[in-house]
């Protein structure tokens, strides 16, 4: 009777326990507020730099994404921050990197995080044959999907892709559609392509951030300055009162 009495309790307090769960070692954490599965059939392409839509993010939410690693020296600094803050992120890794160090692509994994797909080697995929395009697309996916689970799928298990440079094409868009893909662009730019110091990069995104509100934010977790700058960000973001949502693939119940 107990026992019964114990699991009906368990289910009425579930959904709040699921977005409330402490996170070890930080009971003031930034933690991940929800998750939203996303799909290629309802938003194909998303983020407004380049598309007209993004997320259906509500206000003050926001999608943290991080590319072109996994890379040795600045990835495991971004995870701890993330660990220590229980935020879950998305992940782009360019498949040479992942091939490189596959330990680190599987580390993101483990931790929650999703992780999508950036290319093989990081061409502009608009200035070449399409077929070569396509082709470094899948060399891509195939090298990300054999670092993360042993080998490729039939289909990516995170159908989650982002143009290096953003440089995509209609044909490219159309066929990434109609394989299930959805394109990530982003709303806003920490812009960490340009050297700058961890402080400098701190003001610049959160000045950003309260000028879009909610969104799709696009950092580059091979950056010393963004692995050095993103424990005080996350700190801020939770002061500024900001909601984490993590993106993940449709019809999948990972976290
Ligand atoms: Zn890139």
């Amino acid at each position: 009777m107990h026992r019964i009495l114990a699991l009906v309790l368990f289910a009425a307090v579930m959904p709040v326990a699921a977005t409330a769960a402490p996170c070890p070692g930080n009971p003031d954490a930034l933690g991940t507020a929800r998750v939203i599965a996303v799909d290629a059939t309802t938003t194909p392409r998303v983020g407004r730099k380049h598309f007209p839509a993004t997320l259906p993010l509500g206000p003050k939410e926001l999608v943290l994404t991080f590319d072109d690693g996994p890379w040795p020296t600045t990835t495991p600094k971004v995870l701890d921050a993330l660990k220590h803050e229980c935020v879950r992120a998305t992940f782009f890794l360019v498949g040479r990197n992942a091939k490189a160090h596959p330990e680190l692509a599987r580390r993101e994994l483990a931790e929650g995080h999703s992780v999508g797909h950036h290319t093989f080697s990081h061409p502009l995929l608009d200035r070449m044959p399409l077929e070569r395009a396509k082709s470094e697309i899948d060399r891509g996916i195939a090298a990300d999907e054999t670092a993360l689970y042993g080998r490729p799928g039939a289909t990516p298990r995170t159908p989650f892709f982002r143009f290096p440079g953003f440089a995509s094409s209609p044909t490219l868009l159309d066929w990434l559609q109609t394989r299930g893909i959805v394109v990530f662009g982003a709303d806003v730019w920490a812009s960490d392509w340009n050297p700058m110091t961890p402080e400098q990069e701190l003001a610049l995104i959160l000045g950003r951030i309260a000028r879009v509100d909610h969104g799709i934010v696009l950092f580059h977790d091979t950056k010393a300055q963004t692995a050095r700058m993103l424990p005080a960000f996350l700190r801020e973001l939770k002061r500024r009162g900001f909601r984490i949502v993590q993106a993940v693939p449709a019809g999948q119940t990972r976290p």
